[in-house]
């Protein structure tokens, strides 16, 4: 811990007030969980999200709200979220650390870290947008964000977007892990949307940790566009992504390794979605 160096701690009311209170030596800080463990040393100063309205989570005919401040337990409580395409949140959340950490740690300050992430696959599957304050408010999709580095940047994230899903759709998350408390050595996030006919008419194929974030493998979604919901097709969609996505070794696992890793999760992930889609009577 290494929050010896704190000399002030400020309890802003506005996103405005919060924004206008960062600088080289004060830090946001929402559930903790995180700063606690890598506050910079230089900092002397912690800024306080939590007093924020930003904790709400609500739902409309066009989709979700997610304020930055909700924190994982409350995401993955929430009926409405619960439910978007068959449980694709809770089943992620549900493998973000433990309980406890679920208690306290937000929407808000995990996008923040950019790094480590079971969310941003699953997210980005769900064809999200994230909002942030720099000065002016300002939203995007997503992957968008991290491409772009805006996370590296001054400003505050205030909340999530994510459109209602349409006809018949699911989706499905895969992680490979070494123990159940543990970061992914890879994971993967799907969506699939078959026509009246039984054909995938939309396909997100999301891998994460590659160590990239969260990376959609746009060749292997259009590889299931206009087929069925089958075993070789995921095959297929698994082979591709298995050849295309740039992985990297780290102390967890090697690139070769996550190449496999992706194809096989991808694969599964696809399965696993398609099961849950509505069958024709
Ligand atoms: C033991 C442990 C196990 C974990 N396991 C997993 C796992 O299995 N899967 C996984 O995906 N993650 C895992 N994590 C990461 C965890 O999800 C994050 O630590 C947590 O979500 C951070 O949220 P927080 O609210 O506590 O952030 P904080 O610690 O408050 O902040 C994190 C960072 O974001 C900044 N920040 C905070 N809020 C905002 C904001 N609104 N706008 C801009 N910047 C902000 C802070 O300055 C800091 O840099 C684990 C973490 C721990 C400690």
């Amino acid at each position: 811990m290494s929050l010896t160096n704190i000399e002030t701690f400020v309890h802003p009311r506005t996103v405005e007030e919060a924004f206008a209170a960062l600088g080289d030596h004060a830090t946001p800080i929402s559930g903790g969980t995180d700063v606690m463990l890598r506050n910079p040393k230089s900092s002397t100063t912690l800024v306080d999200l939590m007093a924020l309205p930003l904790a709400d989570i609500t739902e409309s005919a066009t989709g979700f709200s997610i304020g930055a401040n909700a924190t994982l337990t409350a995401m993955a409580e929430h009926q409405g979220l619960a439910a978007h395409l068959r449980g694709v949140l809770p089943e992620m959340l549900v493998h973000v650390g433990s309980p406890l950490l679920r208690n306290v740690a937000t929407l808000g300050g995990h996008l923040a870290r950019g790094r480590l992430s079971d969310v941003v696959p699953v997210l980005v599957a769900l064809d999200a947008d994230i909002h942030w304050y720099d000065g002016g408010h300002r939203s995007g999709p997503i992957a968008r964000f991290y491409e772009s580095g805006t996370h590296t940047t001054r400003m505050l994230i205030t909340g999530v977007t994510i459109p209602a899903a349409t006809g018949n759709s699911a989706g499905a998350f895969h992680k490979f892990l070494r123990t159940f408390f543990d970061i992914a050595l890879l994971n993967a996030a799907c969506v699939l949307r078959v026509d009246g006919a039984g054909a995938i008419d939309s396909a997100r194929v999301v891998v994460g940790e590659t160590p990239s974030l969260g990376v959609r493998v746009d060749e292997a979604e259009a590889a299931l566009i206009g087929g069925p919901p089958d075993p070789g097709a995921f095959a297929a969609a698994g082979r591709i992504a298995r050849d295309l996505v740039v992985t990297r070794s780290d102390s967890r696992a090697s690139a070769e390794y996550r190449s496999q890793l992706a194809g096989v999760a991808v694969e599964r992930c696809l399965a696993k979605a398609a099961s849950r889609l509505e069958v024709a009577s």
